[in-house]
């Protein structure tokens, strides 16, 4: 058994499909959902996936064929502190609270060692602050 963090960046027009269902049914997976959300543009999940390799190699063929966009949890996202203006935005998204604001000082902290990269900051932050560095 092996596990794997990703991202999947689902179209609008298959949000709403059992996609992640058919992964449990028909490839023996399970999986933990670390966070969800939907964006004008699209559904974004970030998922822990576990099974044997061959069933995960399977399992993501087959949400390649429906058309979702799939990214490893292994990019390396930084903070431009210049650009940030603490505007909070940020900190609802973040699946890990990596992004968190001080409650004393209204100021948001980014604690870059629990970041898991899966960018979701990245469209929210209305100074595109938070980049992705590979
Ligand atoms: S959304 Fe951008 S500007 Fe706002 S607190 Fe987060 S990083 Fe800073
Ligand atoms: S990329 Fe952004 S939203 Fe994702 S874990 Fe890191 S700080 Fe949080």
């Amino acid at each position: 058994m092996i596990s794997k963090k990703l991202v999947l960046k689902f179209p609008k027009e298959r949000v709403d499909k059992p996609i992640i269902w058919r992964l449990v049914k028909d490839f023996d997976l399970s999986f933990n959902i670390l966070k969800a959300t939907i964006t004008s543009r699209e559904g974004i999940m970030v998922l822990e996936i576990t099974g044997k390799r061959k069933d995960i190699e399977r399992g993501l063929e087959y949400l390649k064929k429906e058309k979702v966009e799939i990214e490893p949890l292994s990019k390396d996202v930084k903070r431009n502190e210049k650009k940030c203006t603490h505007c909070g935005c940020c900190v609802v998204i973040c699946p890990v609270s990596a992004l968190y604001m001080v409650k004393e000082t209204g100021e948001v902290k980014f604690d870059s060692r629990k970041c898991i990269g899966c960018e979701l900051c990245v469209p929210v932050c209305p100074v595109r602050a938070m980049e992705v560095h590979f």
